[in-house]
């Protein structure tokens, strides 16, 4: 199999994107870009290089990275300069750097090497019934290559899920990559198509489309995640409008997935911006408010969608 995919991380021993201990593969590329992504480095779909100022020594180690920089993207200061937009990723600099303060985001690897370095943990799915779950960036944007590598991890027994933006080609989705599937973890973020514009980049009109095929035509759950985007994602009419969204399907069950502000320190290590501001943790009032949104405030015993929060 000669496909290959661009990955920027591969996780051991997580809990928390699917049943049992899994391993979860991130691949790189988003056709969104929301202003919260809490994975920004998978975004790009191409390699890219991340610098740690704090793990810095400089002056202490003497440049050899600048050194061995043929294009100036690397300007020997106090700290060290990093040009991101110069970089050709060359990777002449990563292994004279003492202290990993310059690392790779990215890498290509093809099938076989990547069921190789996930089928190490099959122990623990057997144990805990987990297994490999796919996300990102978006993992759907590598979609002949997932196809592959699901197929392999269903010949060797293990289970699957996939995280998804839900933007994607649902004929090929449909047919190549669900059958391979297990669960599948589908962001609903923003009800709003203008919202959606604005704050990720994309009309959200495929995905709502997407995700009402799915729910009909899937015989794996689909369960929906809702980011909660303070001020944004968490406003009550988008929650309310996305609870009744999902009654109208027939959904009875989703996962509220918090505010985590730690990207932001990624962000500074990819000589990026933040385009959104919050640094702090949601409160539980601001936590129990949204799960509100999901019950008829008349009749509260009447639960619109049955939440997770997570
Ligand atoms: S990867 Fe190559 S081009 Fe990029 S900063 Fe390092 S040495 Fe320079
Ligand atoms: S990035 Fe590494 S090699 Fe370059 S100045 Fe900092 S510590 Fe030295």
């Amino acid at each position: 199999m000669k496909e290959k995919a661009l990955i920027f991380d591969v996780k051991r021993d997580c809990s928390e994107d699917g049943p049992g201990i899994r391993t979860t593969v991130f691949f790189k590329g988003c056709p969104l870009s929301c202003i919260w992504c809490q994975n920004p480095e998978g975004i790009d779909p191409k390699p890219g290089i991340s610098f740690n100022k704090k793990s810095c020594c400089a002056p202490v180690c003497g440049y050899p990275c600048v050194s061995v920089c043929q294009i100036g993207a690397l300007l020997q200061d106090h700290p060290l300069q990093v040009e991101h937009k110069l970089c050709n990723r060359c990777n002449r600099c990563f292994s004279p750097c003492p202290t990993k303060a310059l690392e790779p985001i990215g890498r290509w690897i093809t099938v076989e090497e990547l069921l190789y370095e996930v089928y190490v943990d099959k122990p623990f799915f057997s144990s805990t019934g987990g297994g490999v779950t796919l996300s990102g960036g978006e993992p759907t944007q590598q979609m002949g290559f997932i196809e592959c590598f699901l197929r392999a991890l269903k010949e060797e027994n293990i289970d699957t899920a996939i995280e998804t933006c839900g933007f994607f080609n649902y004929e090929y989705f449909r047919t190549q990559v669900l059958p391979f599937l297990d669960l599948i973890y589908f962001d609903i973020k923003l009800i709003s198509d203008s919202e959606s514009l604005r704050y990720t980049g994309r009309s959200n009109r495929l995905i709502i489309e997407n995700f009402s095929r799915l729910i009909k035509e899937s015989n794996i759950p689909v369960i929906p995640r809702i980011p909660l985007i303070p001020e944004i994602t968490n406003t009550f009419e988008n929650l309310r409008g996305i609870a009744e969204f999902l009654k109208m399907n027939g959904v009875s069950n989703c996962s509220l997935m918090p505010y985590n502000p730690l990207w932001v320190d990624k962000l500074k290590c990819l000589g990026l911006k933040a385009r959104y501001k919050r640094n702090s943790f949601m409160t539980k009032e601001e936590e129990d408010a949204c799960i509100n949104c999901f019950f008829d405030a008349e009749k509260p015993e009447s639960q619109t969608v049955c939440s997770e929060i997570k």
